[in-house]
């Protein structure tokens, strides 16, 4: 089942959350800040053992103080016009999260709209790639939420859903 819902992903109650993290892993604003404050010091701990991220592809944490059991963090692309491979890119952070996600069991996941913050990725174009991965792997899970922090972000995700 595919939801989409507005909301704070650090208080979703799924298996896992997905972090719009950098390559560094090393913490930020947007909602990378907001997920290791609200989870603890033994998130970033397990970051810095792991070091990095290539942007496209996902690394997974435990989740500390977070209803959730684990965090998987993906670096998605910054944009930069579309001319460097972004949707390629972004379209491979939500397969690699699934992917992670499927081969350790977890069967809900919530996604924040990664790289339309600071990364600058345009909303609805990031929106259909979202929901184009999420349908192919819905089979795989129970539930697969979409976290729309803003009014906004949440109409132009319930309107590309109709389409995609
Ligand atoms: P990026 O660097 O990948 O663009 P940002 O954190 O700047 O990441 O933004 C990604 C999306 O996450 C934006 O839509 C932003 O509004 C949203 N966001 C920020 N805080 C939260 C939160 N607590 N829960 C869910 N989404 C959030």
């Amino acid at each position: 089942m595919l939801v989409i819902k507005q909301g704070d992903i650090t208080k979703e109650e799924v298996d896992v959350i997905v972090n719009a993290a950098n390559t560094g892993l090393r913490g930020g604003g947007g909602v990378d800040g907001a997920i290791h404050r609200a989870a603890g010091p033994s998130v970033m701990q397990e970051c810095r053992k792991i070091g990095g991220c290539p942007t496209g592809q996902a690394v997974i944490t435990n989740a500390g103080n977070l209803k959730a059991k684990k965090i998987i963090h993906t670096a998605g692309p910054v944009w930069v016009g579309g001319r460097k491979n972004e949707p390629a890119l972004l379209r491979s952070a939500y397969e690699n999260c699934f992917r992670l996600a499927k081969e350790n069991g977890l069967r809900s996941i919530a996604f924040p709209a990664i790289s339309t913050g600071v990364y600058g990725y345009p909303i609805i174009e990031a929106t259909q790639i979202a929901l184009q991965v999420g349908k192919q792997y819905e089979k795989d899970f129970n539930e697969i939420r979409f976290i729309c922090f803003s009014e906004r972000d949440l109409k132009v995700y319930r309107k590309e859903f109709e389409t995609v």
